[in-house]
């Protein structure tokens, strides 16, 4: 019997816990159901078209599994077959609790793909986060969707973010804690042949560990499913499908408030519901279905609200944001009142040339004089607005323009507080 036929029958064996611990030593992802688990390793030992190639680094990538999946068989005699399920659960509580924690500063930097397929193998079309704290890798043919279904291989974006640093700047009033479910695709499950959209769903399982669930005895956790469209022209926000239908556990979670045909507009801004009340300990089921023609993928993420003050306090202080000169050489430029005419053939909408420029101190926001003057840094005119009320503007009304790009701004240090003239 060859290496592969062997290894295949030992899998046949296999209860969660081999195959958890075989997929976390190939640092695959261990969400889904035990075939999903049996289909994964699976997919390495028999890589057709790499044997054929006879690519070498995938022979070694088979016989690493095949050794791992040999280890492990032995393991599991050497304990006897009749080990509760429930013991091998015990142990991946462990191993999962370490990596608890502000996921900001824990990123492991061993897990390089990431992807919302399932696969952390390599392949020769891949492509890579631009967030500095992730860079995690991604395959083209899984995250770049065309606009159109037909459209053939679009170009690939200048920057790109995978969907957790997507998320992260969805709405800075959330941050992130874990991610008991990494963002899975929806697959279709019928093609329509009469031009209507196809249902699309996916299925699948996540851990509530021990220490989740201690963060969640306090109030300001929380668990949120999420959602979001692959190729959103607004990066930062989450986004469900149309019609979708969302089940934790069995209970039915309203995902979208609009109704179920209507299509999110560029200004819309979905959000995530909320499932703490129907988590519980241990193995949690989810399901979300849709009817659309565009790709999606669903995650689960442990949150913890921020308050005002907190977003207030990540807007970076003089100091840290853009010095004053700058900021000054820039109202000047905007005025026309620098040294010499370099911009000439500017979007003369922008620009202003006066000799006297009055500035109004009313927050055209509040109507009420600004206390500190905020205004995002690419702005080329020179009114500003409160800045206290611009954040607390967007924790309530969740404009998505305006949320995104507060929230960008803060993450990207580009953002200023204090006085700017
Ligand atoms: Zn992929
Ligand atoms: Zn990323
Ligand atoms: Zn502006």
């Amino acid at each position: 019997m060859d290496l592969v036929a062997s290894c295949k029958e030992k899998l046949a064996y296999f209860r969660i816990k081999e195959l958890k611990d075989v997929l976390t030593k190939l640092g695959l992802s261990k969400q889904g159901k035990k075939q999903d688990l049996v289909e994964r390793i699976f997919a390495i030992l028999s890589d057709e078209k790499a044997a054929r190639l006879g690519s070498k680094k995938e022979a070694v990538a088979r016989e690493k599994v095949a050794k791992l999946v040999n280890d492990a068989y032995r393991r599991m005699q050497a304990s006897g077959e009749g080990d509760s399920p429930s013991k091998g659960q015990v142990s991946s509580d462990i191993s999962n609790a370490k990596a608890k924690g502000e996921l900001e500063d824990s990123f492991q930097p061993d897990v390089k793909v990431r992807c919302i397929c399932g696969s952390s193998l390599e392949t020769e079309s891949m492509i890579q986060c631009e967030d500095p704290r992730c860079h995690v890798w991604e395959h083209v043919g899984c995250v770049i969707i065309p606009e159109k279904p037909m459209g053939g291989n679009p170009p690939l974006p200048d920057s790109f973010y995978c969907e957790i640093c997507r998320l992260t700047r969805a709405d800075p009033f959330w941050l992130t804690v874990a991610h008991p479910l990494f963002p899975v695709r929806l697959t279709a499950t019928n093609i329509p042949t009469d031009g209507t959209n196809p249902m699309q769903s996916v299925d699948r399982t996540f851990q509530i560990t021990r220490t989740d669930r201690d963060l969640l005895v306090k109030q300001e956790y929380d668990v949120q499913a999420w959602c979001m469209l692959l190729n959103d022209k607004v990066l930062f926000r989450m986004q469900w499908p149309q019609y979708a239908d969302l089940q934790v556990n069995g209970v039915p979670f309203r995902a979208i408030n609009r109704p179920g045909s209507q299509l999110l507009g560029a200004n819309g801004r979905d959000d995530g519901p909320i499932i703490t009340p129907c988590i519980r300990d241990g193995i949690n089921k989810i399901s979300l279905s849709g009817c659309d023609s565009r790709r999606f993928c669903l995650g689960v993420r442990l949150v913890k609200r921020r308050s005002l003050q907190q977003v207030l306090n990540m807007i970076p202080e003089e100091a840290k944001g853009e010095p004053f000169e700058v900021a000054l050489a820039r109202v000047r430029r905007c005025i026309g009142g620098a040294a010499g005419n370099d911009n000439a053939d500017s979007d003369s909408d922008i620009e202003v040339v006066a000799d006297f420029f009055g500035v109004n101190l009313r927050c055209p926001m509040s109507g009420s004089r600004m206390k500190v003057a905020g205004r995002f840094k690419p702005c080329l005119h020179m009114g500003c607005f409160d800045l206290e009320v611009f954040v607390e503007l967007n924790q309530r009304s969740r404009k998505a323009v305006a949320v995104s790009y507060l929230s960008e701004e803060l993450f990207s240090g580009a953002y200023n507080r204090g006085p700017l003239f």
